[in-house]
């Protein structure tokens, strides 16, 4: 059977788009930046991780991509990172949420401590609320925009992940239902990419193991080897006018894993 080509391959989906990519230096958000930045996008990375950021851009030869360096739980970071992006590129038509921390491994609610909760519930939360203001702030008057979270299939079911992970990642869910009913009326759209596991340094530190021990979580996976980029596909489609119409929408990127009652069946 011939292969269809992926449209992505193929055409520059985001020409003349700025888009700025939260936890961009790593990851999704890394995968992420490349594919916005091969499809025509200027790209903005902001993220705690000033080398690796920097790196990435100097890799684009700096053509595409810029970084700005901000953490996500401080408002005035957020805030400079929207204002830097406008005033390099003139507007921010893709707003990408997506920095996130797992946090401590442990199910059990009596070893949660409130600081570890705090700490994830702050990065992966407070931080998608401060990226979907600042970003509104500029793309209210704009009349358009798209503003994408990266929540987790831990945002839909429980039993995934730790509580805290588990808790934040509902929020977002909440969060992006909300707001995309309230800045819809202002061409804004607000959609969520909720992925199943994918072999990141996030996955690895949570699941203390490398690269082997991901392919053998992988092999008990039936299949699903999910890898940044494709998570940064469902990206590139929310953040595109292909989906001009989609908004309020959690596009989940799992193989399936939580179609049913409690995963693979
Ligand atoms: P990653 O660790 O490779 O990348 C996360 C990036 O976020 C890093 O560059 C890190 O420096 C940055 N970051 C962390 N805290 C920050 C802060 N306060 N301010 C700014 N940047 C910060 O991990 P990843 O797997 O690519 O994670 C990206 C997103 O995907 C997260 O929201 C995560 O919860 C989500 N996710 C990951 C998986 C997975 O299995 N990897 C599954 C579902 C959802």
């Amino acid at each position: 059977m011939a292969t269809v080509p992926l449209i992505s391959t193929s055409l520059k989906r985001l020409e003349g788009k700025v888009a700025l990519i939260t936890g961009g230096a790593s990851g999704i958000g890394e995968a992420t930046v490349r594919l916005f930045s091969k499809h025509g996008a200027q790209v903005v990375i902001a993220d705690i991780q000033d080398e690796m950021g920097h790196s990435i851009c100097k890799d684009l030869n700096n053509s595409s991509a810029s970084f700005v360096h901000c953490d996500t739980t401080k408002e005035t970071d957020v805030e400079n990172a929207v204002n830097t992006t406008v005033s390099k590129y003139g507007k921010l038509d893709i707003m990408f949420n997506n920095a996130g921390i797992s946090g401590v491994n442990k199910t059990n609610i009596l070893e949660n401590k409130l600081s570890e909760f705090e700490e994830v519930i702050k990065v992966n939360l407070i931080g998608v609320f401060l990226g979907t203001k600042h970003a509104s702030r500029v793309m209210i008057p704009a009349r358009r925009g798209s503003i994408i979270n990266t929540a987790s299939v831990g945002g839909s079911i429980g039993g995934a992940a730790p509580h805290a992970y588990t808790s934040s990642k509902h929020a977002v869910l909440g969060l992006m239902r909300n707001t995309a009913v309230e800045l819809g009326p202002y061409g804004i759209r607000v959609n969520c990419v909720s992925p199943y596991l994918v072999a990141t340094p996030l996955a690895k530190k949570f699941l203390k193991i490398d690269d082997e021990g991901i392919l053998a979580v992988y092999s008990n996976l039936k299949g699903v080897n999910l890898v940044p980029e494709d998570v940064a596909e469902a990206a590139l489609y929310l953040g595109s006018d292909e989906s001009k119409y989609v908004s309020g929408h959690n596009l989940i990127v799992d193989g399936g894993f939580t179609a049913g009652n409690s995963g693979f069946c």
